[in-house]
């Protein structure tokens, strides 16, 4: 298999004695833009220093700039079924966790929709545990056409992310078909002795099925796919490194890596105590690790979810997140339930805050929030969506997308204080546009919106 785990261990060991020096050699190149090594990413591992610390963040801050520009792309998850045959030591939703399952009818999921329209969404990533029974594919791929069509005033959900368990290329061919965005899946851990271990008897207890899953999506079309690591159950270290075995194997097979990767960290949920995994990864490793993923990777979005509190998010966005979460609840028909006053879970968040309030910091801290879901609506998926952003033009489709976007949410759903911050933060990135017909889109876009159309990209 692709992910050498004597030769993981073996970087991370050489790497031990890497010297300040070797670690300055690392961040210069990276600062050069130069592609790294695996060695290089061992080396920049074993950062302790604070001053190389400060360094690397900066790094990836610039690097980050330089690719994704201010803007942070926003959605949220929607849990449509929590029947699960997986016993997943980690996981709320694991077999043995006794609570009365449920799945979304068709109905109960345009409610839901429904509620994240209101909160501005456009972008989903759809959850569901494993059961083939309970929670078959053709239950699956009938919620999606149930999402794409649910429309408010202002319009439907513009691109649905998809987020179940490792399937065949058959299946894929059928999400494919849907018009699904990103197919996600965590690896959770790419140690196999500890993939074997956290997931007991289950289906999900095939390292390698799992392992393989993006090839079987690729092979049916899907070209974005969205990785992930469940940080907290094995050695960070080792972790990232596979990450970028994983990336690199789907390059040289298929011509293009992750489109994301996501960065979840273990929470407390039902029928698992965090003081019983060795590996909690701490605030500070969390940080160094999403800032070397970013030099790592530079045109590979980082999603971070409202498992984190509001202030990680807000430092990590300057070391390399691209995308995250708002308004999110883990639980099946939870925004129904959070708006009658329940609460369902799938484990614990930390980030509380409502889109509204999320816009608000953004804008407060300059970010543009982005509501864009144009590339894959315009075919920009996979290795095209990956040239444009390595040739830097991206900036000249994503910046009018973000901010024509942006005021669509102000008309619709600001309040007076954002629509105040969001109109000077508009007017202030439209000054910074070089190219007089790149800003002209978007006065145009605004005009357009101003008289009532929407979805312009
Ligand atoms: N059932 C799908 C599968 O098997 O891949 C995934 C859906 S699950 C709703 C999404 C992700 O939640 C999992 O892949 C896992 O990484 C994450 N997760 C599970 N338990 C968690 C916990 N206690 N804390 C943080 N994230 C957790």
């Amino acid at each position: 298999m692709f992910i050498n785990h004597e030769l993981i261990n073996e970087l991370l060991e050489n790497a031990k004695n890497s010297t300040e020096s070797d670690i300055d050699k690392v961040l210069f190149k990276a600062s050069s833009r130069e592609n790294l090594t695996y060695s290089d990413i061992a080396t920049l591992l074993q950062i302790n220093d604070d001053i190389q610390l400060k360094k690397l963040f900066k790094i990836a801050g610039e690097i980050k700039n330089s690719i994704y520009g201010n803007r942070v792309v926003l959605f949220a998850p929607l849990y449509i079924s929590n029947y699960c045959v997986n016993d997943c030591v980690y996981c709320g939703y694991q077999r043995c966790n006794k609570f009365e399952r449920r799945k979304l009818t068709q109905d109960e999921i345009r409610e839901e929709v429904k509620i994240l329209e209101k909160m501005g969404h456009k972008r989903l990533a759809l959850e569901a545990g494993e059961d083939p029974n309970n929670c078959p594919i053709e239950y699956i791929l009938e919620s999606l056409d149930t999402i794409y069509s649910t429309y408010n005033q202002n319009g439907n959900i513009r691109r649905v992310n998809v987020n179940i368990a490792a399937t065949t290329v058959n299946n894929y061919k059928k999400l494919k078909e849907k018009g699904i965005g990103t197919y996600i899946l965590f690896q959770e851990t790419y140690n196999k002795p500890t993939f074997i271990k956290m997931h007991g008897k289950s289906i999900k207890n095939d390292y390698d099925y799992h392992l393989t899953a993006f090839d079987r999506a690729m092979e049916a079309g899907i070209d974005d796919v969205g990785a992930g690591v469940l940080f907290g159950l094995s050695d960070p270290k080792f972790e990232v490194l596979a990450l970028m075995m994983h990336n690199d194997h789907l390059e040289n097979k298929f011509g293009v890596g992750f489109h994301t990767i996501s960065f979840p960290r273990l929470k407390k949920a039902e029928g698992m105590e965090l003081n019983d995994f060795p590996h909690i990864v701490d605030d500070d490793t969390f940080k160094k690790i999403v800032a070397i993923t970013r030099l790592a990777v530079p045109f590979t979005g980082i999603i971070m979810s409202t498992r984190e509190s509001a202030s990680m998010r807000n430092e990590l966005l300057k070391y390399g997140v691209s995308q995250i979460s708002a308004g999110s609840i883990t639980g099946v028909g939870g925004y129904k339930e959070c708006e009658d006053g329940k609460n369902v879970d799938q484990f614990t968040l930390d980030d509380h805050r409502t889109p509204i309030q999320v816009l608000k910091e953004l804008i407060n801290d300059e970010y543009i929030p982005s509501y864009c879901t144009a590339c894959y609506r315009m075919g920009r998926t996979g290795d095209r969506f990956m040239s444009l952003a390595k040739s830097g033009e991206i900036h000249n489709v994503c910046t009018p997308n973000a901010l024509t976007t942006l005021k669509e949410f102000l008309l619709d759903y600001g309040d007076d204080e954002l629509q105040t911050m969001g109109e000077k933060l508009i007017q202030k990135e439209l000054s910074k546009i070089k190219r007089d017909d790149v800003r002209e889109i978007v006065y145009n876009n605004i005009n357009s919106l101003n008289e009532g159309k929407r979805d312009l990209y």
